[in-house]
């Protein structure tokens, strides 16, 4: 590797753990870097890289929100499951139907199911950091769980729960049809690979799903525990920038 690339990894590196919050990222050596690379000044402004378009055809889009809306129709009022005696909301999932990216968490948390919404508590904005941090806008990715229901009191859904709701989940990547998906957390790789393997042997490594290929990665709630991790999760992204040939402009 040449030193302007190494010089460049770098720089990616530190913009990274900078957008993440991690402090004891010095402010002025990511400004030298900034400088030497001939990039923006603000580790803000990260640039939007090239994605192929994910429906490439007319109308592909107008297909995919419609199947979306349908399967949301068929899930209607669920109770299929004991989830659904105490949500609040069903937290269906949220995002561009032709996103190439898509993200997947274990379930709602407090402040999604108040909501209704994926990822928008504490752990939700860290999410949207590592988004951004990627390059990438939050309303450009596909973001969904495993299950649709909060489980009581955060607890990990059970395994009759998953099963009973992975269903629609499966049909959400059929429907949306990612270019690549992370899992985010242990229970989403578990319930994707139908394993018991832990988190810190799946990380990090590509994985097939239906043809899809799968990085998972830790939790952004376990980040928001153990900072640290940061940097084993921006290895794991930086695979899937790889993979999807991302260039920043
Ligand atoms: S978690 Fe899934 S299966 Fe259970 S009630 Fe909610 S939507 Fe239905």
């Amino acid at each position: 590797m040449e030193q302007k690339d190494i010089v460049r990894e770098i720089h990616h590196a530190f913009k990274f753990y900078h957008a993440l919050g991690v402090e004891s990222v010095p402010i002025e050596v990511l400004e030298q870097l900034n400088s030497i690379v001939g990039k923006e000044k603000s580790s803000a402004d990260i640039p939007i890289p090239d994605l192929p378009d994910s429906c490439p055809a007319p109308g592909d889009e107008t297909l995919k929100e419609k199947q979306l809306f349908e399967l949301r129709a068929t899930i209607g009022d669920c109770h299929r499951c004991g989830l659904a005696a105490k949500r609040t909301h069903l937290v269906f999932g949220a995002g561009n139907p032709c996103a190439k990216v898509m993200f997947i968490g274990e379930g709602p948390g407090r402040d999604e199911d108040l909501q209704g919404q994926p990822f928008v508590g504490a752990a939700g904005e860290l999410l949207t950091k590592i988004i951004m941090a990627m390059g990438l806008k939050r309303r450009e990715v596909y973001i969904a769980n495993v299950v649709k229901c909060r489980p009581p009191g955060n607890r990990d859904p059970e395994p009759d729960e998953v099963e009973t709701c992975i269903e629609f989940l499966k049909k959400q990547i059929e429907i949306i049809a990612p270019g690549v998906i992370i899992a985010l957390g242990r229970v989403a790789a578990q319930s994707i690979f139908e394993t018991d393997e832990k988190i810190g042997s799946l990380r990090g490594k590509f994985r097939q799903f239906h043809g899809i290929p799968v990085m998972p990665t830790y939790h952004p709630a376990y980040l928001l525990r153990y900072p640290r991790a940061k940097e084993t999760v921006w290895k794991d992204v930086q695979q899937v920038m790889a993979m999807l040939g991302v260039k920043e402009k």
